[in-house]
């Protein structure tokens, strides 16, 4: 996509060949759309099978394609199909097919590849076969987002820093890290009050300035939108991540949050449960430890008997009592609970973000 994009930039009229159909395309849709956008045409199901220089020009023998069954990437295999062979001129043709890593540096410091043509690490120090050596981004992972590589970068140097200390050599510790879990298995009953707002159209330059301008073709949010847009968070991260008292000790003694066994299926979590129904306070009981310590804040600091523990053994919860949602009782939000509680299991909202 940058390749065609950037062509279009430099006057050309570019096209993409690719292979297989526009579903199966590993290119980002939002570049496929701006490309689309910016006059890039697209020819799907289609591959060169011969360039030849003719004249001043080149000319490409294309084949049509089928999709077959799926292949072990799980995206239908393009074949042939027979008799389909046609020409096309063209002045430049840019092969686009893939990044991989040039091996020569690696095979000069002696570091294994792996099958993929990448350096083969220790996962968790980044530390190659060869003691002292460390790789990460693109040359260790394949191509990847920036993202990625900056983190890795991060835990990297952690594992280069206890190196050169002599000490043990075990990277990054993984802190214990209990999540809500992916967006499709969390209850809607637990966002039954937020208010669907639609992503709001990020402004971009017009078609006509993109075909001659290096630019970014986005040009960001004006700080109303930005700040609309930011409304729209739901706050299911953890308001405790830097100083949660279980992650600290989970970490400690390497607990495992699946329950054990009977009376509760073995292996299964407890259900996550929040509360968002207080203007002021939140409670987000998937986090809670039932260590009480609120219950006792509200009853013996407040003189209030918003909170308890309802159920016995595993089924414990710290909830409001009789199935209540915590903007129906005399809470007024004075968050002396959210101030005991060592995890996020209750916490004061955010204030909205001043105008
Ligand atoms: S915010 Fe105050 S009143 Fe409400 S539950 Fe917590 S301690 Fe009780
Ligand atoms: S103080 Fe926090 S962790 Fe303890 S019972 Fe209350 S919500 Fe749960």
């Amino acid at each position: 996509m940058d390749c065609v994009r950037s062509a279009v930039r430099g006057g050309s009229k570019a096209t993409c060949l690719y292979r297989r159909g526009r579903e199966e395309m590993p290119a980002n849709d939002i570049e496929i759309e701006e490309a689309l956008h910016e006059g890039v045409r697209f020819e799907y199901l289609t591959t060169p099978v011969r360039i030849e220089k003719d004249g001043g020009t080149l000319k490409l023998t294309l084949v049509k394609m089928e999709l077959g069954e799926p292949d072990a990437s799980g995206r239908r295999s393009p074949k042939p199909i027979a008799g389909s062979e046609y020409s096309v001129s063209a002045t430049a043709v840019i092969g686009a097919i893939g990044q991989r890593v040039l091996p020569e540096p690696a095979n000069e410091l002696g570091l294994e590849l792996t099958r993929n043509g990448v350096i083969l690490t220790d996962p968790q120090t980044f530390q190659t076969k060869r003691a002292g050596i460390f790789a990460c981004g693109d040359c260790q992972t394949g191509a990847d987002i920036a993202v990625r590589a900056v983190g890795n970068g991060r835990r990297t140097a952690v594992a280069v820093d206890q190196y050169l200390r002599d000490e043990e050599l075990i990277g990054e510790p993984v802190l214990f890290n209990s999540r809500m879990g992916p967006l499709d298995t969390v209850s809607e009953e637990l966002f039954k009050d937020a208010k669907r707002q639609e992503r709001i159209t990020m402004p971009a330059i017009s078609d006509n300035e993109r075909l001659t301008t290096e630019k970014e073709v986005e040009t960001g949010f004006v700080p109303a939108a930005a700040r609309k847009e930011a409304e729209r968070c739901l706050e299911c991260g953890c308001d405790a991540v830097k100083a949660c008292k279980l992650r600290e000790y989970a970490t400690k003694y390497g607990a495992d949050q699946n329950y054990f066994g009977p009376p509760v299926e073995a292996d299964s979590q407890r259900a996550y449960q929040a509360d968002y129904t207080h203007p002021k306070i939140k409670m987000q009981t998937g986090k809670c430890i039932n260590c009480a310590a609120c219950v006792r804040a509200c009853a013996e600091v407040k003189g209030l008997n918003v909170l308890g523990l309802v159920n016995r053994g595993f089924a414990t919860r710290m909830l409001v009592p009789f199935g209540e949602s915590l903007a129906g009782t005399q809470c007024d939000g004075c968050g002396e609970c959210t101030r005991v509680c060592p995890t996020a299991g209750i916490r004061e909202k955010k204030s909205p973000l001043p105008a």
